[in-house]
């Protein structure tokens, strides 16, 4: 058994064979999926997909790419204020995220997404929820907004985790959870298969991020969770351990983390 705990099955790349995908997924032992909310109306698809599927869960995220459309008070606005209270209350709501800076792509100013972040961070506490991650190019401000606005890191997990090292450091010292995605069967991905190495077993989740970042063997392609095999395999050959063990361990993370078994 597997869990993807970070996959966009609400993008429009599933349109055409959205429920084959999860069924594969299911063919393939892998459990549980994570649709990970990215803006608010993929949110709320990933709300209505976790309601039809058993196996589904979903977070209310807004990647940093978006947080240029996000005003302030869209989380309180009267249009939406309900349909958004009704959200938040889902039984499969298990996380806040993705959520995070991406000073890579910078399509949205710097300071609007730090805002944005504060504000999603500002809201995981308040619900009690883990928060899900993503940091690109933006390792120094993430880590100080984060230590800004938490006792420690022990409900976050760094999704698609890239390093580097000494940032990896400090997040191992918080507390952090890191999540890997089909990034690290690249052959380029030296660095990060050695950072992988160096992290506690009990620290490690796995993720595809479909449809992005497909395994080296279907690179360019579609990815999709049923793939997230390639990264357990890939790991168990980092930590030099069998299949079974990176999915028993790297399950049991991922079901204390975003409490599956209390949904
Ligand atoms: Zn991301
Ligand atoms: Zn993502």
């Amino acid at each position: 058994m597997l869990i993807d705990t970070h996959c966009h099955l609400d993008f429009p790349q599933f349109d055409n064979d959205r429920e084959t995908v999860i069924q594969r997924a299911k063919d393939n032992q892998i459990d549980y999926l994570i649709n990970v909310g990215s803006s608010i109306e993929s949110s709320f698809r990933a709300r209505d997909l976790a309601e039809k599927f058993d196996n589904i869960f979903f977070s209310f995220g807004l990647h940093p790419h978006y947080a240029d459309k996000f005003d302030k008070d869209t989380l309180n606005s009267t249009k939406d204020a309900g349909k958004l209270e009704d959200l938040l209350k889902s039984k499969k709501l298990v996380a806040i995220g993705e959520v995070g800076l991406d000073y890579y792509r910078n399509l949205s100013e710097k300071e609007k997404q730090k805002q944005v972040f504060r504000e999603f961070i500002g809201l995981a506490k308040r619900l009690n929820l883990p928060l899900v991650i993503h940091c690109r190019e933006s390792q120094s401000d993430t880590y100080g907004i984060l230590h800004d606005e938490l006792k420690n890191f022990s409900r976050i997990v760094f999704h698609c985790f890239s390093g580097p090292e000494d940032f990896l450091d400090k997040c191992l010292e918080q507390n952090a959870m890191f999540s890997f995605a089909a990034n690290i069967t690249y052959p380029k991905a030296v660095k990060l298969k050695e950072l992988a190495k160096k992290i506690p077993w009990e620290k490690i989740m796995l993720e595809t991020d479909s449809p992005f970042l497909a395994p080296q063997k279907f690179r360019g392609q579609r990815n999709e969770p049923s793939y997230v095999h390639f990264v357990a395999q890939e790991l168990a050959l980092i930590k030099n351990v069998t299949l079974q063990e990176i999915s028993d361990i790297t399950t049991q993370n991922a079901k204390r983390f975003f409490k599956l078994d209390e949904n």
